[in-house]
C-alpha cells in the first residue's frame, strides 16, 4: 500500500505571515499537542461540524489530551473514526513538513487499485495562528484563528473522505488567499455540491465496509510560487507519536 502526505499550503501573500437529514456520520478524534486555547478549539470544532452539516454528515468529536501514563481514550465510535493531530512547531519540524504547510493528510496514491480509507491528518497550529495574527485586526484575532483552524481541519477531513484533488473554488480550493479566509469567517467556505456528493458516496461505502448502518447512500495545496509540495512520505505517520491518553 502506498500513501502520500497531502499538505495544505497557504498563499504566500497571506504572509503566514449536529444532527442531519441522513445517517451519514464521522467520528473525529482530535489530539491537541499544541495546547490550543479551549475556546478557540471548541469554536473551530463547531465550524467543522457546521461545514459537514451542510453536507448532510453528522460529526462527533472526542478530544484527547496527550498525557503520558494515563489510560487511553475510551470511546465507542458510531461511525468511521478520523484522527486529527494538532501539532506545535517543534513537532512540525520533527516530522519534516514543508515550511509553508498548514496541514497534511495521509492519503493513498492515485494509482491505488483498491479503495483505501484514510484516517490521519495533521494541523500545524502555530502557522494557523500566525496567519490570523498577521492579517486580522487585533480584537478579531481569536475569531480568525478559530475560523482558519476549523476550515483547515475541514479541508483535511475532505481529503480523508475521498476528495483527492483541489478545486477551482470552495473549501477544497488552493492556494488560499485573504478571500478564502474571509469566507471562512463568514461560514461560507464550504464543500461544493459535487464534493458533497463525493463525500456522501465515499462515507456510505466506508460505513458499510466498517459495519455501520447507513440510510444514505494535501499533496500540497499548491502554492504557485513554491511549486507542488506533494511528497510521497510513508514514514510521516511513524514519526509522530500515537496518542494514548485522554
Ligand atoms: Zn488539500
Amino acid at each position: 500500500m502506498h500513501w502520500i502526505a497531502a499538505c495544505l499550503i497557504v498563499w504566500a501573500q497571506l504572509a503566514v505571515a449536529a444532527g442531519v437529514g441522513s445517517d451519514l456520520r464521522i467520528n473525529v478524534r482530535l489530539v491537541d499537542y499544541a495546547d490550543v486555547p479551549k475556546a478557540t478549539l471548541m469554536k473551530a470544532e463547531r465550524q467543522v461540524t457546521g461545514i459537514f452539516h451542510d453536507a448532510d454528515v453528522a460529526t462527533e468529536w472526542l478530544n484527547c489530551k496527550p498525557i503520558s501514563g494515563q489510560p487511553p481514550c475510551v470511546w465507542i465510535p458510531t461511525g468511521p473514526v478520523l484522527l486529527i493531530q494538532v501539532l506545535p512547531e517543534e513537532m512540525i519540524r520533527h516530522v519534516g513538513l514543508g515550511r509553508l504547510a498548514l496541514a497534511c493528510s495521509i492519503v493513498p496514491v492515485e494509482s491505488s487499485s483498491e479503495e483505501e480509507f484514510s484516517t490521519d491528518a495533521y494541523v500545524c497550529f502555530p502557522r494557523v495562528s500566525a496567519m490570523a495574527i498577521s492579517n486580522a485586526p487585533y480584537r478579531e484575532r481569536n475569531d480568525w484563528t478559530s475560523a482558519i483552524l476549523g476550515s483547515v481541519m475541514a479541508h483535511e477531513l475532505g481529503h480523508l473522505l475521498g476528495i483527492r484533488a483541489h478545486q477551482m473554488f470552495g473549501l477544497m480550493y488552493t492556494p488560499w488567499s485573504l478571500q478564502e479566509v474571509n469566507l471562512a469567517r463568514q461560514g461560507r467556505l464550504l464543500f461544493t455540491s459535487e464534493e458533497k456528493r463525493k463525500i456522501q458516496a465515499h462515507l456510505h461505502r466506508r460505513m458499510i465496509a466498517a459495519g455501520y448502518s447507513s440510510l444514505g447512500t494535501d499533496a500540497a495545496l499548491v502554492n504557485p510560487k513554491a511549486g507542488n509540495q506533494e511528497t510521497r512520505d510513508g514514514d510521516l505517520k511513524s514519526r509522530l507519536p500515537t496518542p494514548t491518553t485522554r
